[in-house]
Formats: C-alpha cells, sequence, structure tokens
C-alpha cells in the first residue's frame, strides 16, 4: 500500500516570546528586550520597550536621539524608514507606527513569509511624529491596548483652550505623559503665550525642535514668581500629580490627558477635575481597520484587551490569538 504524503510540519513562529523578550530566531535578534541580550532592534523611545543593558540596539534614524537621552552611552544605529537590511537569514525593516516621534513597526521577511510587529501605534494625526504606514504582512502582531469598541475618540484641540480660558482665577494643569503625549499637545495647541512645562517635559522638547517639529513656545516654572502662574498653562507629567512639585501653584485646576478618559466615571480620572480624550494608541476602529489594511489573515494581538480582539477577529474568520507579553504601556 502506498504511503500517504506527509503534511508539511507548521513553521515555527518567526516572532516567539522569551524570557528575554520578544526573539526571531532566523535572524537571531530580539524586539524591545526585557533584559539585556546582544542585538535588539527597538520600537520606540518608552521605558517599557526601551531598557538598558543590550550590547547594540537599532532604531529607526529618528528615534536615536531619544533613546540615547532615555538610556545614555549605547551602541546605536539608526536605520531609515523602509531600509532593508539581512539580519541572519532574515530581511528587517523599519517603517513609521504614528505612536510617538521615531516609533516604528518592524517588517521581517524570511523565506516565504512576512511579519509585522506594530510596536505601540496609532492611526489618528499627529503633526508630532511621522504619520503612520500601513505595511501589507501575513502575520500581524498588534498592540491592542484600546482593544474594546467602547474605544473612540475625536480629539479637537479647541477643547484646551476652551478649558484653560475658563480657568480664571486658577493656572490649568494638565498631565500627560512626558515623552511623546507633552510634545504632542504642544504641537496641537494653537496660542502664541508661553507654556510652562515640568522639568522631565523640557528636556525632551529639544529633540523634538532638532526633528524639525513645530511647537509652542515653552518655559519651565523656575522662571516664574507664584503670583505669575494665575491663567498659565503647565504640562506635567502624572508622576508630579499630589508631588511637593505641585505646591508651587496657587489655585489650580486639573486635567488628565489619556485615551482611558473615553469611559465615563473611570476610576482613573478620579482626583482630575477634567479629562481629554487624548491617546497615542489606536482606538477600536484603528485597530479593526489596520487588520483589514495589512491583509493580514493571521492575527497576534498584545497588550491591553488583547484576549478580547483576538476573540472579536477569530469570530470575523481571521487566525487570530493574544500572547502575554510584559510591556506595560505608556498610557495613563
Ligand atoms: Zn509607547
Amino acid at each position: 500500500m502506498p504511503s500517504s504524503p506527509k503534511k508539511p510540519l507548521p513553521q515555527p513562529d518567526l516572532i516567539q516570546l522569551t524570557p528575554s523578550g520578544l526573539f526571531c530566531p532566523p535572524g537571531d535578534f530580539y524586539i524591545d528586550a526585557f533584559k539585556p541580550v546582544k542585538l535588539n532592534l527597538v520600537t520606540h523611545g518608552h521605558a517599557d520597550h526601551a531598557r538598558y543593558g543590550s550590547s547594540h540596539y537599532l532604531s529607526s534614524k529618528s528615534s536615536v536621539p531619544l533613546l540615547k537621552h532615555r538610556l545614555g552611552d549605547i551602541s546605536i544605529e539608526g536605520m531609515e524608514w523602509g531600509e532593508k537590511r539581512k539580519i541572519g537569514s532574515t530581511w528587517v525593516s523599519f517603517h513609521p507606527a504614528g505612536h510617538i516621534l521615531g516609533s516604528a513597526q518592524i517588517r521581517i521577511e524570511h523565506e516565504d513569509r512576512i511579519w509585522v510587529f506594530t510596536g505601540d501605534f496609532k492611526r489618528g494625526a499627529d503633526p508630532s511624529c511621522e504619520p503612520f504606514e500601513i505595511v501589507k504582512c501575513d502575520t500581524l502582531l498588534m498592540e491592542s491596548t484600546f482593544g474594546l469598541p467602547i474605544y473612540k475618540w475625536d480629539f479637537n484641540p479647541n477643547d484646551i483652550l476652551d478649558w484653560w480660558h475658563s480657568n480664571k482665577e486658577e493656572a490649568s494643569v494638565i498631565f500627560s505623559y512626558s515623552l511623546g503625549k507633552a510634545q504632542r499637545l504642544l504641537s496641537l495647541i494653537n496660542t502664541d503665550e508661553t507654556i510652562l512645562v515640568h522639568g522631565a517635559i523640557a528636556s525632551i522638547i529639544p529633540l523634538y525642535e532638532n526633528a524639525g517639529i513645530k511647537l509652542a513656545k515653552t518655559a519651565t516654572l523656575s522662571d516664574f514668581k507664584k503670583a505669575d502662574l494665575k491663567n498659565r498653562l503647565i504640562l506635567a507629567p502624572p508622576s508630579a500629580s499630589g508631588s511637593l512639585w505641585m505646591r508651587r501653584f496657587p489655585e489650580y485646576k486639573s486635567a488628565l490627558a489619556s485615551g482611558w478618559m473615553a469611559v465615563r466615571g473611570n476610576k482613573r480620572r478620579q482626583g482630575y477635575d477634567k479629562g481629554f480624550v487624548l491617546s497615542d494608541h489606536a482606538h477600536w476602529d484603528e485597530l479593526i481597520q489596520t487588520v483589514k489594511d495589512t491583509e493580514a489573515r493571521r492575527i497576534i494581538t498584545t497588550h491591553g484587551y488583547s484576549d478580547q480582539l483576538a476573540q472579536y477577529l477569530s469570530e470575523q474568520g481571521y487566525k487570530a490569538k493574544s500572547l502575554h507579553t510584559p510591556f506595560e504601556g505608556d498610557e495613563l
């Protein structure tokens, strides 16, 4: 009796979760490694993706100054958008993710397969970074922080101006993380007035300006007396909320700029006078649109509502699963 032809064995995943990070076996490199590794490809400068201690780093060219600012004296090389480089038996390229300045998706080509890891990404307008690029692939490993249909936003910068100008007797303090969101706000708020910023935000502003991003005029609080702070707009990282740093203000109103503000009554909102629904992550419609645009048939979701999004995509006929990585997220 003739033997039946053997079914080909399934190929191992091009990106695998290991204790040191996301690993690509045929390239022998890591992506956004959690622990020190030999070669670390970094999607962007947020602390949960860019960690110190690897022997060599590769990133997009516009990420290099931010990564050096965050990680100090590291061995790093920046690649142009779309430039293809052979690493091991793979071809690798970086493509804009639209999340913060320099943030990248990483495309990996190996034999007849193409995988894309989005890193953190968004599709909405943001003059402070390169716009998201659609990269066709067969497997898409995507972040899914806001992977529920309740998350949707359409931010209007005039809402901030209106709130600020309605606080006539107080300072107006907006909390947003210091790398990316604060600079995005400074690129969106249309004012000739000087906006005051916390030192953690101020130190990153020159990196954006050197990249040609146009931002509102800023100064740090040390240049101002307490009495001068009335009516001022101030940007600070969430870690400053409730800290000694806040004691320098007279009366103030506070706001948080975050995608989590999309849900009314969200407990994270407690303690703030106002919430602005502004996120540097894709909302539900953008996540679904991205799946369609890439034409991937296999989807791996990670971070946030990854189980829920994978479940939804499975119901729509995709081969989908979630991967529980230790990325902590930058959205507060
Ligand atoms: Zn991020």
